[in-house]
């Protein structure tokens, strides 16, 4: 798209309005689950995201709550790979002249320390990471492939930035039949409201599941 002079400007002068009667809006209910039981032979935990650029301080598109969320997304990690539950990673992934930089700062370019996977939950040599280019993580990759040969389709998802990669994800999962579950205490977003977007969505348009990472059990 760089030097394309017909290119749609994404970058648009906004201005800021506060809501109109600095009221809060008020989040409508939906079900967290105390527990929910899952065959690990049918389920994939995706991990979405957790890069330095996300993560870490000094990343360049820090989400404030993300680091929170790496000792929960741990047991996860624990569990699943206990149980012989699939893990796949996935990796958001820039270039040079990526549109999505104009949107965004730029983040996870390619190579660089704020493209990889934090330290504190480096992929195993055996899992699949797969790099992505858009929010969806089935988008341009062969995640639903894989799904498929694997015979998974619950996918509990995981990581940041909630109502981004993870909700487009579990949007694109939900679309193509896979059932999905949420742990919150393992995701996170740049303002409570979108984490709240997402877990209303999930539960009421996606028909997702919502449960915390202890929630999640197997067997
Ligand atoms: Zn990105």
């Amino acid at each position: 798209m760089r030097g394309n002079s017909n290119a749609p400007k994404l970058r648009t002068r906004v201005t800021r309005v506060k809501n109109p009667k600095s009221a809060t809006p008020e989040v409508p209910r939906y079900a967290v689950q105390d527990e929910i039981r899952l065959d690990p032979g049918r389920t994939a935990l995706v991990v979405i995201d957790m890069q330095n650029d996300l993560v870490k301080q000094g990343g360049s598109l820090l989400v404030p709550d993300a680091k929170a969320t790496v000792p929960a997304i741990r047991r996860l990690l624990d569990r699943a790979r206990s149980s012989r539950m699939r893990v796949v990673y996935i990796q958001d992934t820039h270039r040079q002249g990526d549109p999505e930089w104009q949107i965004w700062p730029e983040h996870c370019r390619e190579g660089t320390w704020g493209w990889e996977i934090v330290a504190e939950l480096a992929p195993r040599a055996d899992e699949t990471v797969l790099s992505k280019v858009r929010h969806d993580a089935f988008y341009g990759t062969p995640l639903d492939h894989l799904l498929r040969g694997w015979r998974i389709d619950t996918l509990v998802i995981c990581g940041t930035v909630a109502n981004i990669g993870v909700y487009y994800t579990a949007a694109s999962a939900a679309l193509r039949w896979y059932a999905i579950v949420v742990p919150r205490d393992a995701i996170s977003a740049l303002e409570p409201f979108d984490l709240e977007t997402l877990l209303r969505q999930t539960a009421l348009v996606l028909g997702g599941r919502l449960t915390t990472a202890d929630g999640v059990r197997v067997g």
